[in-house]
């Protein structure tokens, strides 16, 4: 059976006109003789009436359980996927809806960031057999006790590929409200060029530092299973950019990676804080602090230890917990909150001497001062004040020419 998976973004499915353009592009696959199954997010963003954050609005986030959040949660999936299929049957045809516990979907418990430990297509495949557009909410599956769960925000991408390496899909499309894969968040950078090629440790690198467009665990299964991924923009007739393994980009897109620049892509993490611990190194106890830090489930990252300083940022969301550990242990410390991790990414940058030098004049010209930095093979990260995050995109991507 010739599968294909197909996910929308919440403002493809936002107002009865995108949800036009959504049908056109199922019907475009459906016609071309793919049995289609459709992955939707909740519709809108922010304060539309069903959208993620406006069901999270309707709680005290504090007195509710985890196991019930996630069952509101996952109601805007439900809603957007019924509406759309009701759009479907109205022009004729035949559709139907699975929630993710219906469509097999097996996670841990892991209320809130479940991962999708299996999952069991035989609803979906016969389906597909009997003809249906097949319509999955996405963002959510169900633990053993068939609780459900959702797998963290921007889960329907991972919703999507999941899905399709258990029907061994021809590829899988993610469609969304820009043209792809872009050098910069087009948001921020108008000339922000498509990327029309990628693999995928490029792209898992670009989502891991914040390029929202795709989820960094839907990179990750692709990549396991070696799907190719597509990601397109609904409002328009855009190629899009296609994700595969190094291996089988062709030759002739071999090229185009060969004469890519020093950097490929800037991209940006808001809501970092800095913290900076001072240690009497006479009574080192940087161990039961890390103890703790890890024992919360608290991620840190930029981690630079000296003999009298640890230096790390954490996602403000941790913070509160993070400051109770610091003023438990007596530990001396200082807080600069409100930062962003800004990352300039290339495959050419190794070796590459005065990519870092470029990086901080670009910056200094701009009046941006570097509170930390770090380096991989292939990633130049600089955490900077949050409010000249703007700026500072603009600046390397213009420095860097990625508009060209
Ligand atoms: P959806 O609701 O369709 O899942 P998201 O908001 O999760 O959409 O992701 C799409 C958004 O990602 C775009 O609107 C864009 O502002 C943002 N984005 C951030 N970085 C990039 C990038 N490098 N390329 C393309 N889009 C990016
Ligand atoms: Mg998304």
């Amino acid at each position: 059976m010739k599968t294909i998976v197909q996910k929308f973004g919440g403002t493809s499915v936002a107002s009865k006109n995108s949800r036009e353009m959504v049908i056109e592009k199922i019907l475009d696959k459906k016609n071309s003789d793919f049995k289609v199954v459709v992955v939707v997010s909740a519709m809108g963003r922010k304060e539309s009436p069903y959208s993620t954050d406006s069901l999270i609005e309707l709680i005290n986030k504090s007195t509710i359980s985890p196991r019930e959040l996630d069952l509101l949660l996952s109601c805007g999936e439900i809603i957007s996927a019924v509406v759309l299929s009701n759009l479907l049957n109205e022009k004729g045809y035949k559709s139907i809806v699975y929630t993710g516990y219906q469509a097999g979907i097996k996670t841990n418990d892991n209320f809130g960031c479940a991962d999708i430990i299996d999952i069991d297509p035989t609803n979906i495949i016969n389906s597909l057999e009997k003809n249906y557009i097949v319509i999955v909410a996405g963002f959510q599956g169900a633990n053993k006790q068939g609780d459900i769960t959702t797998l963290g925000r921007g889960g329907s991408d991972i919703t999507a590929v999941a899905l399709g390496k258990a029907l061994k899909s021809q590829y899988v499309e993610i469609y969304t409200d820009v043209d792809g894969i872009m050098t910069a968040d087009p948001s921020i950078v108008p000339n922000a060029k498509l990327l029309d090629n990628m693999c995928y440790s490029e792209v898992y690198q670009l989502a891991e530092d914040g390029a929202k467009v795709i989820h960094p665990k839907a990179v990750e299964i692709a990549q396991k299973c070696n799907i190719p991924i597509k990601i397109k923009n609904t409002f328009s007739k855009s190629e899009g950019t296609t994700i595969k393994s190094a291996q089988t980009i062709s030759s002739k897109d071999v090229k185009e990676i060969e004469n890519q620049k020093i950097l490929t892509a800037i991209t940006y993490k808001k809501g970092r804080v800095q913290v900076i611990i001072d240690f009497d190194s006479e009574n080192d106890n940087t161990e039961t602090l890390m103890e703790e830090i890890t024992k919360n489930n608290i991620s840190i990252d930029l981690i630079n230890f000296f003999i009298d300083k640890k230096i790390f940022t954490i996602d403000k969301e941790d913070l509160t917990i993070l400051k109770n550990i610091l003023e438990k242990g007596s530990y001396k410390y200082n807080i600069i909150d409100n930062c962003c991790k800004i990352s300039a990414t290339g495959y050419k940058m190794h070796g590459m001497p005065g990519v870092m030098a470029r990086i901080a004049k670009t910056l200094s010209k701009e009046g941006i001062r570097i509170l930390q930095s770090a380096d991989s093979h292939n990633t130049i990260w600089c955490l900077i004040d949050e409010k000249n995050t703007d700026k500072a995109i603009k600046a390397l991507h213009d420095e860097f020419k990625l508009y060209e």
